[in-house]
């Protein structure tokens, strides 16, 4: 698999190949995953988004580290073949990405969604990665079975290099849109984390969505950043000092909150959040996209589960299961 992406910075991160012991499809117990199984094909992403929250997890490798699962399809096919149930659907990373740019995880990943389309499952992924051709081939063959989120906060270079410097350049991901929609899978897309008073504004917001309207997108889900104590020492290491400023300005004197199942986090005083989403939601409504605060990370202000598939009934070109 070979092809050329666009990154502000080259991660050359060690894989080390790790056998998975516990079972690989496990079901979710948070927010709007709850009840559905899930998949990691790594533990540790290359990506190093300033901002990620896995990174904070205790079993996560240090940074320059990612282990990968090689075993993975092989357990994925010997679980289906005991299971008395088959999962309708299988989500990818809730704590990585499956399509970080590396030969060996992306072997791994295609390996994992070949068998489970094969055996009739619906695969639902987010990424911030870019998705070479052979996915987008896989896919073509079986696009009632794919539900695809792309992870895009701004159009911004100078965000991604600040934020997602290690991730591909938004060009990529916009790419990525095109070319699933081009084989008739349109993907949703995911603005998260928005960084107050920087991705929210409405230049911003106007360019972004534009561009996406441009490529069909009709759906975006929205959560401004939250703080969580694990990330604020790679958040310091890592913003720079004047963006690390304001967010200490926005968040740091905010108490901390128990969000869902989650750890203890910071979140935008409800006003600001409101307004700003109020903000991108009249944006987006003037171009045709329906824009959704993402309740997992919102529980005080009335949002929708963005990940619940039963509320997919509207979009049945992408899902037709339910
Ligand atoms: S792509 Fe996702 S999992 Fe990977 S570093 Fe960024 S936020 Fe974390």
């Amino acid at each position: 698999m070979s092809f050329s992406i666009s990154y502000n910075f080259d991660m050359n991160a060690t894989i080390v190949q790790k056998e998975k012991k516990s079972p690989a499809l496990k079901k979710c117990n948070f927010g709007c995953l709850s009840g559905f199984h899930a998949i990691n094909v790594t533990n540790g992403c290359m990506h190093y988004c300033v901002y990620c929250y896995a990174r904070g997890y205790p079993n996560a490798p240090p940074k320059g580290i990612v282990e990968l699962y090689s075993n993975l399809p092989d357990l994925i096919r010997r679980e289906l073949r005991r299971k008395r149930k088959i999962p309708d659907i299988v989500i990818f990373n809730t704590s990585s990405d499956c399509f970080q740019p590396h030969p060996e995880i992306l072997k791994v990943t295609y390996r994992c969604m070949e068998e489970l389309l094969k055996w009739g499952i619906h695969i639902s992924f987010l990424t911030k990665g870019y998705i070479p051709d052979s996915f987008i081939s896989l896919f073509s063959k079986k696009k009632h079975l794919v539900r695809a989120q792309i992870g895009l906060v701004s159009l911004s270079k100078e965000y991604s290099s600040k934020f997602e410097p290690f991730s591909p350049l938004p060009e990529k991901r916009l790419e990525n849109i095109e070319r699933l929609v081009s084989i008739g899978i349109i993907p949703d897309v995911r603005i998260d984390p928005i960084v107050p008073f920087l991705t929210d504004t409405e230049e911003n917001i106007k360019e972004l969505l534009s561009a996406l309207k441009e490529l069909g997108v009709k759906r975006v889900t929205m959560s401004y950043l939250h703080i969580r104590p694990l990330i604020i020492d790679n958040l310091k290491k890592e913003l720079d000092p004047k963006i690390m400023k304001l967010l200490e300005t926005c968040y740091f004197n905010r108490p901390w909150q128990k969000v869902g199942t989650s750890t203890l986090s910071k979140l935008l005083p409800l006003e600001l959040r409101r307004r700003g989403y109020e903000r991108i939601r009249s944006i987006a409504k003037s171009l045709g996209i329906d824009a959704t605060i993402c309740h997992c990370k919102n529980p005080d202000i009335k949002s929708s589960f963005c990940l619940s598939y039963r509320e997919d009934r509207k979009y049945p070109e992408q899902l037709s299961l339910f």
